[in-house]
């Protein structure tokens, strides 16, 4: 990449179904940005089903135009099998550090009936700051429900949004390890 290099605009999107949690169903608790929700149903999913943590993750490996979670990660690897989910973002984060990018800012939707996520909003927010290594000013992120229509709405289903801006990186902020960058 050159010097002279704009902005770059990601978007990312996951959905994952909603079960009971075991031993009931076969959901796992529910977890989302690396919080645990108490909450009777959780996501079934091979890694720990952290949607919110996946779509940061396609949003920010889509604005660098690299191959997506699902490609760099494949769910057949036994690796990923119930992983926590911040090893994705983390990953996604030194590639954009990397090819000389920093978080412009983020902006998170996540849909779902239940729980409800206020609470938890400013935590989710600070996990997601510190896998990408930004400041809490630069994510955002809101919740909403489906008005109780399709899966999502009769609570099957969670699904997130996740826009993200990446900025060329000034040199004084780059890391030491990423000689040429
Ligand atoms: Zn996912």
């Amino acid at each position: 990449m050159t010097a002279r290099m704009g902005p770059r605009i990601g978007h990312g999107y996951d959905l994952h179904r909603l079960e009971p949690v075991a031993p009931e169903g076969d959901g796992r608790p529910f977890i989302l940005a690396g919080v645990t929700f108490e909450h009777r149903m959780g996501p079934v999913g091979h890694s720990d089903g952290d949607a919110v943590y996946h779509a940061v993750t396609d949003a920010v490996l889509g604005a660098l135009g690299h191959q997506d979670i699902g490609q760099l990660f494949p769910d057949t690897d036994p690796r990923h099998e119930g992983a926590d989910s911040r090893v994705f973002v983390e990953a996604a984060a030194q590639r954009m550090r990397d090819a000389g990018f920093a978080i412009g800012n983020l902006d998170i939707t996540v849909i779902c009936e239940q729980p409800k996520l206020s609470p938890a909003k400013p935590q989710m927010i600070a996990n997601v700051a510190e896998r990408l290594g930004c400041g809490v000013d630069r994510v955002n992120l809101k919740g909403k429900t489906h008005e109780r229509v399709d899966a999502v709405g009769e609570g099957r289903a969670v699904e997130v949004h996740a826009v993200v801006l990446l900025e060329p990186a000034h040199e004084g902020s780059r890391r030491p390890d990423t000689p040429g960058s």
